[in-house]
């Protein structure tokens, strides 16, 4: 994987090979940071990359930093000015994906989210597909449990609890599956590795409830829209048992990087047919269209990274106190 040319850091955009940090930083420590995933998607007609969500995905990111007590000194506005900039100075013509992070930047060592500082920092790559068998995945239902509300919170997007999700991750894949389908300490199913989960039931398009223990996810969040407005049909958000996955039509994840998949079989048996099903596709269609810009009704939710915003600025500098400087807005 080449490596980023650029990196927002520390308030400004610097060469990548200046983005470092040394090895006692807290967050490399103890896990104690958040990010975000984003992609772009290029559109070949107009030209154009369109960032999907930004300001969705950055208002949870400063919400997960909020969980741990951070205080940033930029807000979703800005971050997303910044990764506009960003990407347009790695000039990006194909789809790519951004990830930025905020984490505790002290080089100390001592368990704890008070009196710290943190840093924020944005890079993108080119990337493509995540699950190589967007069409037909083979999950299994991982022997790991996810990460309880209670012991690290599970809504948000917090360093330390992807531990969680590259264990299920890679006992999956070591063992030849494409995914992981994660129990919530109750037993009842979370999401994937890095996806939230629906299915299709008795007719009814249905998906776990937040509060279930699983990511507040912008995919999630736009699939339920986009199922309501456009396929009219509206999600039921219940808790789901285990063993509905053998008896379900369908069964998909839904993520930034995993976009939409199919999920065909679960742990050797066959979902529904054992190909993707009608729902999965139809949903797969509409919202390839909407993330490429290609759905005028949807277009508030991509932002172009060329046209129309290529006059706005990323943020300058910082102040003494930290502030970005008004200039640079
Ligand atoms: N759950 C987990 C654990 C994730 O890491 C992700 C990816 N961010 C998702 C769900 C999907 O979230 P989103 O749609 O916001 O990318």
């Amino acid at each position: 994987m080449a490596l980023p040319k650029f990196a927002f850091f520390r308030g400004r955009r610097v060469p990548y090979s200046e983005a470092r940090v040394g090895v006692l930083t807290h967050g490399l420590n103890y896990g104690t940071g958040v990010f975000s995933g984003i992609r772009g998607y290029w559109n070949d007609a107009e030209g154009e990359l369109f960032v999907f969500r930004p300001e969705d995905h950055f208002r949870r990111f400063l919400e997960s930093g909020k969980m741990l007590g951070m205080e940033l000194p930029l807000g979703a506005k800005e971050l997303t000015d910044a990764l506009l900039d960003l990407l347009r100075a790695e000039e990006f013509h194909e789809d790519c994906y951004a990830r930025s992070l905020a984490f505790y930047a002290d080089e100390t060592v001592g368990v704890r989210l008070h009196d710290l500082t943190p840093e924020v920092s944005i890079v993108a790559l080119p990337y493509g597909r995540y699950i190589d068998n967007e069409e037909g995945a083979h999950a299994t239902v991982s022997s790991w449990r996810r990460v309880d509300d209670n012991a690290i919170p599970a809504r948000g997007k917090i360093v330390g609890s992807y531990v969680n999700s590259a264990l299920a991750k890679s006992e999956a894949m070591r063992a030849g599956f494409d995914e992981a389908i994660v129990l919530n300490a109750d037993g009842h199913i979370a999401e994937g590795s890095a996806a939230n989960f629906f299915m299709v039931r008795n007719g009814a398009v249905v998906t776990p409830p937040i509060t279930d223990n699983i990511l507040e996810g912008i995919t999630r969040r736009t699939v339920i829209e986009l199922f309501a407005n456009e396929l009219d049909t509206t999600v039921v958000e219940r808790t789901i048992d285990r063993s509905e996955l053998y008896v379900a039509e369908e069964a998909f994840f839904v993520g930034t990087g995993v976009q939409i998949a199919a999920i065909t079989r679960v742990d050797h048996s066959p979902i529904g047919t054992g190909r993707i099903g009608p729902v999965a596709t139809a949903i797969r269609e509409v919202y390839f269209e909407v993330v490429r810009g290609q759905r005028p009704k949807y277009r508030r939710w991509c932002a172009p990274v060329y046209g129309a915003a290529a006059v706005r600025k990323a943020p300058g500098p910082r102040d003494k106190r930290g502030r970005i400087a008004a200039a640079g807005r």
